[in-house]
C-alpha cells in the first residue's frame, strides 16, 4: 500500500500545478542516468513530507516493514533511472514485476502522451491495474525532458533551484497537454 499510494502520489505532482512546478526539475534533465534519482528539487521533497508522514499513520506500517519498502524503492529508483540496457525481452518479464529502465524511460519522453504513462516507482503492477502501462515506444526515438527545454543552459544548477518560483511557460504547457483517462 505504500507504494501503490506512492503511485497516486506521483500521479498527483503531475497534476497539480504547484506540485509539478517541483516535480519538473527532476523531469527537465536532458538525459536519463542513475544520477537522475538524485535530481529531485528540494522543494519537492518538503512538500512530500506531509503525504508521506499520513501514508506512514494511516496505513499504519511498523518501522521494520517501512525500512524495507524505503531500502527496496531505494534501489528500484537507482535502477529504473540508469542507462542499463537490457534485452527487450527480458524487459518485458521484468516490467511484469518491476519498474525497468525503458519503462521509465518512456515516463521522461518529452511527448506528453508517453510521459503521462509508467507512474510507478516500485512494484510496476500499479500502471498494469491502471492501464496506463506502456512498453511500446522504441527507445532510440524518445525524446528525455520537458519540450521545449532541450538546451544544456536551462538545466544547469542555478537555473533548475529557481525553477519552481519562476512562470516557465514550457513547464506550464506540458502540465495542460492531453491526458488518457
Ligand atoms: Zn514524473
Amino acid at each position: 500500500m505504500m507504494d501503490y499510494t506512492l503511485y497516486l502520489w506521483h500521479v498527483l505532482t503531475h497534476r497539480v500545478p504547484f506540485l509539478w512546478r517541483f516535480h519538473a526539475v527532476h523531469h527537465v534533465d536532458l538525459d536519463l542516468d542513475a544520477s537522475t534519482a538524485l535530481r529531485f528539487h528540494f522543494g519537492e521533497l518538503a512538500v512530500s513530507v506531509p503525504y508521506r508522514s499520513a501514508q506512514v499513520v494511516l496505513l499504519g506500517v511498523d518501522a521494520e516493514a517501512l525500512t524495507f519498502w524505503q531500502m527496496f524503492l531505494s534501489l528500484s529508483i537507482l535502477f529504473h533511472h540508469s542507462n542499463v540496457r537490457l534485452p527487450h525481452r527480458l524487459e518485458e518479464a521484468l516490467s511484469w514485476f518491476l519498474v525497468t529502465p525503458r519503462m521509465h524511460g518512456i515516463h521522461h519522453s518529452n511527448e506528453p502522451a508517453e510521459a503521462n504513462t509508467n507512474w510507478s516507482s516500485g512494484l510496476a503492477c500499479w500502471d498494469r491495474i491502471h492501464r496506463t502501462f506502456r512498453l511500446n515506444v522504441p527507445q532510440e526515438e524518445i525524446h528525455i525532458g520537458i519540450k521545449g527545454i532541450d538546451t544544456e543552459d536551462r538545466v544547469r544548477l542555478p537555473e533548475i533551484l529557481t525553477q519552481p518560483f519562476r512562470d516557465v511557460p514550457e513547464v506550464e504547457a506540458f502540465l495542460q497537454a492531453p491526458k488518457p483517462d
